[in-house]
């Protein structure tokens, strides 16, 4: 560990800029010597903290210091936790993007939202295709996991091959039959692998993920037992469960709707490239779903996180420009509630109660299986690969080390498996491993149109107006004298009742006059504002207990 090696430049440096550490924003970056490539570019969803923000990225800074060295981007698949960021990334940066086919349909759906597809440059791979980046080859394998064209990387690097998993379980009855490439792992491992990154988001479970056809099964039971109508709501990229919907509605004679606008873009999208299979007549328009009687009809539809504005939370608040919940409607939201999207997730839920529909969600039915493997496939892979340093990825920092004690105890030599989180840098030369360095890798929050101009002390004054509210003194002074030209104006919002705390804002205005008398001239208003904040905030915590944000406006005359 004291290695101070000054010639880095025939070292290997491996930055992983979000991911390790949370569940989210996944991007890792390779380096060596003039060149860097990105893996993932993901996003997260906000935390129930942070107030009034809609997403996290990862922080850009390092690459925007190397620009020069960027040679490519290669997504594992097409989740949003990594490719969600995409759009943010494309503002800056230019380089091509290498993914499979359905993960390259489903950015290019992406970037077409966001008017950044004519300048991209995408390029799709086949699993097995090497693709040359600067010093860099990288290779595409397939892996199981909730969404088909999923892949794991080998890349090559002039110190050894390294692997990285990205999503991964080992399904062996696999939805769209894509198993995980377990032979070229092992060929990998026989070569000797250098560094293995793998997912850790389940290294906790013990035992085996169960397969998604588990999911399927479930599915068409509902589908069958139902009466009414059917509408199941989940990820719009989630197309391999969007199958298995399709499936259960052709067993069972039923026609299915697609609703909510990124769901229609992407069914439309999988269909055409293959990836999803429905027999002509099956999906149906809005008019052929109005003639279609309650017991003939399946809806897919976006919303499982209770997002605002999808087309589930409009039917659960009764908005639906097509569709109206009624009693007999069985509601299936077959997906788990991203951490912090609960309150929105359980409104729908109880709103949904409310109009009449049934609702299964993941508490009461086993509609949602992990797209994660669980430990005892995280020992299989490392038997497999046998890497000479291990670094955990994809998790909160628990699920790191659990799973670096998990490699520990299946062969990976003690202190080569590395625990880092966002903006460590590993260092690799041709005897060792050393954790180096640090890059940036806060969070950077998009709120609205902004990006990064939301920080954590906006965050912390939310925080702060949303549990204690604000009172705003208004002052008039006198330019010359400082004096106050007439008694301030306090208002509140947030704080106290109007009616009933008319008599404290009251008495905050003498407050206000007596925290600057005496004084003749103020050469600095900053300092009539400080005073008058300290006196009004002692004022009323001394009163009320409470410290609600003090703002002051000086008016000069
Ligand atoms: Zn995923
Ligand atoms: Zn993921």
């Amino acid at each position: 560990m004291t290695n101070t090696s000054t010639n880095s430049d025939s070292n290997l440096r491996i930055i992983p800029l979000g991911g390790l550490g949370e569940i989210g924003r996944n991007m890792m970056l390779i380096e060596y010597g003039d060149d860097i490539i990105v893996i993932d570019v993901g996003l997260m969803f906000p935390e129930e903290e942070m107030l009034g923000v809609d997403l996290v990225i990862p922080d850009f800074t390092y690459l925007r210091e190397n620009q020069q060295k960027l040679r490519a981007v290669f997504l594992t698949h097409g989740h949003e936790d990594h490719v969600g960021a995409l759009p943010y990334f494309m503002r800056e940066f230019h380089a091509p993007i290498y993914s499979t086919r359905l993960t390259d349909g489903l950015i290019r759906v992406k970037l077409n939202e966001h008017r950044l597809l004519q300048a991209a440059e995408t390029h799709v791979v086949k699993p097995g295709e090497s693709i040359q980046a600067g010093v860099f080859e990288v290779e595409f394998f397939t892996v199981a996991h909730s969404i088909p064209d999923a892949c794991g990387l080998i890349i090559r690097t002039p110190l050894g091959p390294l692997v990285h998993t990205g999503d991964f379980k080992l399904d062996h009855t696999p939805v769209m039959d894509q198993h995980t490439d377990l032979i070229r792992l092992a060929q990998v491992g026989a070569e000797g692998c250098l560094v293995l990154m793998a997912d850790s988001t389940y290294a906790e479970m013990e035992g085996y993920t169960p397969s998604e056809q588990l999911v399927g099964d479930a599915l068409r039971t509902i589908i069958v037992n139902a009466k009414g109508r059917v509408i199941v709501a989940t990820f719009a990229s989630l197309i391999s469960r969007v199958q298995l919907v399709l499936d259960g509605a052709v067993a069972t004679g039923r026609k299915v709707f697609v609703t909510g606008r990124s769901m229609i873009d992407n069914v439309a999208m999988a269909r055409q490239l293959g990836y999803l299979n429905a027999p002509d007549g099956v999906l149906v328009g809005v008019e052929e779903m109005r003639n279609t009687p309650a017991a003939k009809l399946v809806i897919v539809t976006t919303g499982s996180q209770g997002e605002p504005t999808s087309a589930l939370t409009r039917m659960a608040n009764g908005d639906h420009r097509h569709i109206t919940i009624v009693e007999g409607d069985t509601v299936v939201l077959s997906s788990s509630p991203v951490p912090g999207n609960e309150q929105a997730v359980y409104r729908n839920v109880d709103n949904l109660f409310r109009l009449g529909a049934e609702v299964l969600y993941n508490r009461i039915a086993n509609i949602h299986v992990r797209g994660h493997a669980s430990r005892e496939e995280l020992k299989i892979i490392q038997g497999l690969v046998q890497p000479e340093y291990f670094v955990p990825i994809h998790g909160e920092y628990r699920h790191l080390v659990v799973h670096a004690k998990l490699a520990e105890s299946v062969g990976v030599p003690a202190g080569q498996a590395f625990v880092m989180t966002d903006g460590d840098v590993l260092e690799i030369d041709d005897e060792t491993a050393w954790l180096a360095d640090r890059v940036p890798a806060s969070y950077v929050y998009i709120d609205g149109l902004g990006i990064g101009d939301v920080d954590q002390h906006i965050l912390r004054d939310r925080a702060h107006l949303s549990t204690d509210g604000v009172v705003v003194v208004i002052v008039t002074v006198d330019k010359q004298t400082g004096r106050l030209e007439r008694p301030a104006e306090v208002l509140a919002r947030g704080f106290v009742d109007a009616d009933e705390g008319g008599e404290l804002l009251e008495r905050s205005k003498e407050i206000v006059s007596r925290s600057l008398a005496g004084s003749v001239h103020y050469a600095e208003f900053s300092d009539v504002n400080t005073r008058i904040r300290d006196a009004v905030s002692k004022f009323l915590y001394d009163e009320t207990r409470r410290r609600p944000m003090v703002l002051t406006v000086t008016v000069e005359v």
